[in-house]
């Protein structure tokens, strides 16, 4: 049985705790209200910028650190600001390196640096504000695919030669450096180790194979159904895939994985 004061969430945003399509997360309100009362940490753990992770956390009246840009960085809250602690390679150093082989290699894809705030409002339904907010990156550079897995595969050769990677999210794929969501839960299991003076256990939930690393470093993994493609295939002794999609799968998974640990 583990106590709630050691217990740690940590959670995909897009997909998993957010509906795939409307980007709502009201279906998991119990649950979230749940992690609440019982003083456990949601940490939010996404591809999305901080500017797009503050302003959720303010609909979520969050105030734990979180995790952008798929591991990239990490913000630490200190009194009115935060601390960040960067994992990833900056996006201004290989966004040279992404222009230079999408010409030499005739490969076919938009990333958000080549893209308007209308143009990415276009493809994601996000708002105006929101795609502008989407588009204050820092470690990654999301593109919308165009071209055939042929090209990918010799893309991803390509950019691994300079240490970068291309992964698969939801709905893009994320350029960056060797850096994922499961090396930032690591180094997130050291600091609260220092914080607390005693080590913590990680439930993980996500939907995609950008969740992977996440869920294999977590000491509990949700794996979220997702409406546009098969469940993630993890093995794992403590593993749970939802019911429901998005949200309302996060909700049953808390309660059930609670259940299981003896919390509730
Ligand atoms: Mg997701």
């Amino acid at each position: 049985m583990q106590s709630g004061k050691n217990l740690v969430v940590i959670t995909d945003l897009d997909g998993t705790l957010l509906d795939h399509y409307t980007y709502r997360f009201t279906a998991a309100r119990p649950a979230l209200d749940l992690l609440a009362k019982l003083d456990i940490p949601l940490i939010l753990n996404s591809s999305k910028t901080a500017a797009e992770l503050l302003s959720i956390r303010e609909t979520l009246n969050n105030h734990h650190p979180f995790i952008i840009e798929n591991g990239g960085g990490i913000y630490l809250p200190k009194g009115d600001d935060y601390e960040v602690i960067a994992l990833g390679t900056p996006r201004e150093d290989f966004l040279p390196v992404v222009s230079r082989l999408k010409n030499d290699l005739q490969l076919k894809f938009r990333g958000f640096s080549d893209m308007t705030d209308e143009e990415l409002s276009e493809y994601t339904g996000l708002s105006q504000q929101e795609s502008h907010n989407a588009r204050k990156r820092d470690f990654t550079e999301p593109l919308l695919w165009q071209d055939n897995e042929t090209s990918l595969r010799t893309f991803s050769v390509e950019l691994a030669k300079h240490g970068l990677q291309a992964t698969q999210g939801g709905r893009f794929i994320h350029i960056s450096g060797i850096t994922d969501k499961g090396k930032s839960v690591a180094w997130l299991r050291d600091y609260y180790k220092r914080l607390l003076n005693n080590s913590i256990y990680v439930i993980a939930l996500g939907d995609s194979p950008n969740d992977i690393e996440m869920l294999n470093n977590a000491d509990f993994a949700i794996v979220i159904r997702s409406p546009v493609h098969e469940p993630l295939l993890i093995k794992k002794d403590n593993l749970l895939v939802s019911e429901h999609f998005g949200p309302e799968g996060w909700n049953e998974s808390i309660n059930l994985c609670l259940e299981k640990l003896n919390i509730i």
